[in-house]
């Protein structure tokens, strides 16, 4: 059986939204920055097991770094969500657990996972110590650029979407 499932990515300017669905869906990285406008819908389907494939609907939503600002419209029957910060930026998880809040007050009842990109731009004491300091859980630790942990992090949710009716 095939399942559509909505994915929508969300985090602030930068913090490499386009790059992991880039690199998930098409296996490539850019270096060069060009910000998403609007929303850009992109499709991979993921084949869980020989009964049960999921079409994944990814929408790369424009950054803001307002997440209560993000339009309702967008968020509409959304079946997945993943959160994407900077590991290299605090700005971007300076206040992830209020974003985190208010992400699930917008989209609730629904599988999110928290993920840290760049992991290849800090060393692994430093990226244990900022976890640490700010109170951070994460579910995966990515590098859109080098691909470490990119399609873990799809599959997973792929697999928590496929026991989902
Ligand atoms: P978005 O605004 O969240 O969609 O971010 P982009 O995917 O456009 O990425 C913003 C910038 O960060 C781009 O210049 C990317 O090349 C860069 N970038 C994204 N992911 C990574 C990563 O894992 N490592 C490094 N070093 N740069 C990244
Ligand atoms: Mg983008």
């Amino acid at each position: 059986m095939l399942k559509s499932k909505k994915i929508v990515v969300l985090g602030h300017f930068g913090v490499g939204k386009t790059s992991l669905i880039r690199r998930f869906v098409t296996d490539t990285f850019s270096d060069n920055y060009k910000v998403t406008i609007g929303v850009h819908i992109t499709k991979k389907v993921v084949v869980i097991s020989p009964d049960n494939t999921i079409s994944m609907i990814l929408w790369d939503l424009e950054g803001t770094d307002d997440i209560a600002s993000i339009r309702k419209a967008y968020l509409l029957g959304t079946h997945g969500v993943v959160f994407v910060f900077d590991i290299a930026r605090p700005s971007t998880f300076q206040h992830l657990n209020d974003d985190l809040k208010i992400v699930s007050a917008k989209i609730p009842n629904t599988p999110l996972l928290v993920v840290g990109n760049k992991i290849d731009l800090v060393d692994a004491n430093e990226l244990k110590t900022t976890l640490v300091e700010n109170s951070i859980s994460v579910d995966f630790l990515t590098s859109a650029k080098t691909g470490d942990a990119v399609n873990d992090l799809f599959a997973n949710l792929a697999s928590q979407l496929a026991n989902d009716a």
